[in-house]
C-alpha cells in the first residue's frame, strides 16, 4: 500500500493501486452513513473489542456516522449451542428451535454491549439495540429466519444526536415478538440489510482475513486475495460455501446495490484511513470491471451437507414432486439432486440437504414419505462434501468441467453427484478427499501463479 496514489474525482477517491485493478472507493464523502461489521474473532476478547472500539471512533472522528454489528464473541455461539444439546440432543421441532434462537441470540447481546461500553471509554456517544428493540422483522423459521423489514427510525434518530449505534448481529423479532435467528454466520446478513434499509454508503465487513481468497487460505496457504470479485461470484462462493460472507448477505448486496468490503480487522486501529477504506476484497457490481475475465476465480467447499437416498421409487410422473415438494413443506432447502436411470421400472432419487436438517429429512422420508411412494428404502451419509469451482469467464470457455474432472481423477478422487451452472461447477466427493481435492483443483486452475486473477 506504500506506493498506493489516491485522486479526488467529483468527491469520490479513485484509488491507483500498485496493481493493475484500479479499486473504486466511495469512503471519501464527507459524513458518510458507514456500517462496520465485525465477526467473533474480531470481537474474541476484552482487548479486541477495545481495538474495535479504537477503530470505529477513528471512522467517527473522521466525520462519518457509524452503525456497527457485531458478531457474538469467538466460540460463543458453539458453547451455547453444545450447552443446548447436552439438555436436548434432538431439538428439531418447532418448540425446541425457539429455545435454541432465544439461547444463541444472547451471544450477540453480550457483544453489543460491551462494545457499547468501550466506545463510551474512549469518549464517544454510544448506544447498542438488540434486534428486537430496532426492531429487525423477520420471518418465524426458527434458526434460519429470513429478515423482512427494518425500521430504522431510532437509529437514524440516535445517529443524528451524534451517536454510535450498535446493533446485534445474528437476530430479529418476529410478528409474535419470538426472538429469532439468521442461520449461522449470520451477522453478516444483518449488517448489510442494516445497511441496505439505511441506504449507507458502505458495507464493510471486518473479519480475520484480509479480503475474499481465491480458496480458503486456512486450507491451501497459496491462496491469493482477489482485489475485487464479481457479485456473481461471490454469490456462487458463498453458496457453494465459502464462509467468509453467508449468502444471505450477498443476496441482499446485490438486490440492494450495497457497495460492500471485506477487510481485516486485524491490521493496527490507527492505520491511515485510506489505506484502509481501500484494503480487502470490493464485491463489484459491473462484469466488465477486469480487463480479461479469469475463467476460474475461485474455490470452495462445504462440509456442512448430506446425502440422502430414496431408493427402488416407481419411476413414474410426479416423483420428483411428492418427494421434494415434501421436503419444502417442512422447509427444509435441497441442494445438489440426481435421479439414476430406471430399472425394471424403479429408480433411485439422490439429494443433499444441510447436515442440521438431515435428521428431521431423514425421518420425513421414512416415516411419511416412503411409505406413500412404496420405496424400498431411505439411506444417508452425512460424510460427504462439496467442492466447486466458480468463475464469471467459465460462460465463455468450454471444456473447464472436463479440466475439474480430470484433476480429481489425478488424485484418485470419485465424484458422487454433479452439479452444474453457467459461472460454476460442483462436485459432491467423499469428505476425507476434500483437502485432497481443493488443493489438486487450485494447482489445476492455476490460482497460485502470478498471472491469477488476484494480482
Ligand atoms: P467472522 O467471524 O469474521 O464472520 P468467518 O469465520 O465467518 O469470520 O469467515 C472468515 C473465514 O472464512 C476465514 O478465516 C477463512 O478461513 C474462511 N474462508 C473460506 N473461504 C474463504 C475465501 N475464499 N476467502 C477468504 N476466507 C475464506
Ligand atoms: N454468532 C453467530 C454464529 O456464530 C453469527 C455470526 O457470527 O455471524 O454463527
Ligand atoms: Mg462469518
Amino acid at each position: 500500500m506504500c506506493c498506493a496514489k489516491a485522486t479526488v474525482w467529483a468527491g469520490y477517491t479513485r484509488r491507483v493501486l500498485p496493481s493493475p485493478e484500479p479499486v473504486f472507493i466511495s469512503f471519501l464523502i464527507p459524513m458518510a452513513l458507514i456500517v462496520h461489521k465485525y465477526g467473533g474473532t474480531s470481537m474474541g476478547s476484552t482487548e479486541r473489542i477495545r481495538n474495535v472500539a479504537k477503530r470505529v471512533a477513528k471512522w467517527v472522528r473522521a466525520g462519518h456516522q457509524l452503525v456497527v454489528v457485531p458478531s457474538a464473541m469467538s466460540g460463543e455461539t458453539n458453547r451455547l449451542l453444545g450447552l443446548a444439546k447436552e439438555l436436548h440432543p434432538n431439538a428439531i421441532d418447532e418448540a425446541a428451535q425457539r429455545e435454541l434462537d432465544a439461547l444463541a441470540s444472547t451471544g450477540e447481546q453480550v457483544s453489543v454491549g460491551l462494545l457499547a461500553l468501550a466506545l463510551q471509554a474512549e469518549g464517544m456517544q454510544a448506544v447498542s439495540y438488540a434486534g428486537w428493540q430496532v426492531p429487525i422483522r423477520t420471518d418465524s423459521a426458527f434458526t434460519k429466519a429470513r429478515i423482512e423489514a427494518i425500521d430504522d427510525s431510532r437509529i437514524r434518530a440516535d445517529l443524528a444526536t451524534g451517536k454510535v449505534v450498535i446493533v446485534t448481529g445474528f437476530q430479529g423479532v418476529d410478528a409474535e415478538g419470538n426472538v429469532t435467528t439468521l442461520g449461522r454466520g449470520g451477522s453478516d446478513t444483518s449488517a448489510v440489510a442494516v445497511a441496505a434499509a439505511m441506504k449507507a454508503d458502505e458495507c464493510l465487513i471486518y473479519t480475520d482475513v484480509d479480503g475474499v481468497y481465491t480458496t480458503d487460505p486456512r486450507v491451501v496457504p497459496e491462496a491469493r486475495r482477489l482485489h475485487t470479485v464479481s457479485f456473481e461470484e461471490m454469490l456462487e462462493m458463498a453458496s457453494m460455501g465459502s464462509k467468509v460472507l453467508q449468502i444471505r448477505s450477498v443476496e441482499f448486496a446485490g438486490k440492494y446495490r450495497v457497495p460492500l468490503r471485506v477487510l481485516s480487522s486485524f491490521t493496527p486501529w490507527d492505520i491511515d484511513l485510506a489505506e484502509e477504506a481501500a484494503s480487502g476484497t470490493l464485491i463489484t457490481f459491473e462484469d466488465d470491471e477486469k480487463m480479461e475475465q479469469a475463467v476460474v476465480s475461485g474455490i470452495a467447499f462445504n462440509r456442512d451437507e448430506a446425502k440422502i437416498a430414496v431408493l427402488g421409487v416407481p419411476d413414474t410422473p410426479g416423483i420428483a414432486y411428492q418427494i421434494l415438494g415434501a421436503v419444502a413443506e417442512a422447509n427444509i432447502d435441497v441442494d445438489v439432486i440426481i435421479q439414476n436411470v430406471s430399472k425394471d421400472g424403479k429408480t433411485d432419487f439422490s439429494f443433499t440437504v444441510n447436515r442440521n436438517e438431515f435428521a428431521r429429512a431423514m425421518a420425513l422420508l421414512k416415516e411419511k414419505v416412503a411409505p406413500s411412494l412404496g420405496a424400498t428404502e431411505v439411506v444417508g451419509d452425512t460424510r460427504i462434501c462439496k467442492v466447486s469451482i466458480v468463475g464469471i469467464g467459465m460462460r465463455s470457455h468450454v471444456g473447464i468441467a472436463a479440466r475439474m474432472f480430470k484433476a480429481l481423477a489425478d488424485e484418485g478422487i470419485n465424484i458422487q453427484m454433479i452439479s452444474t451452472s453457467e459461472i460454476k461447477t460442483s462436485v459432491v466427493i467423499d469428505e476425507k478427499y476434500m483437502e485432497l481435492a481443493v488443493r489438486g483443483l487450485h494447482r489445476a486452475f492455476e490460482l497460485d501463479q502470478d498471472n491469477a486473477p488476484a494480482t
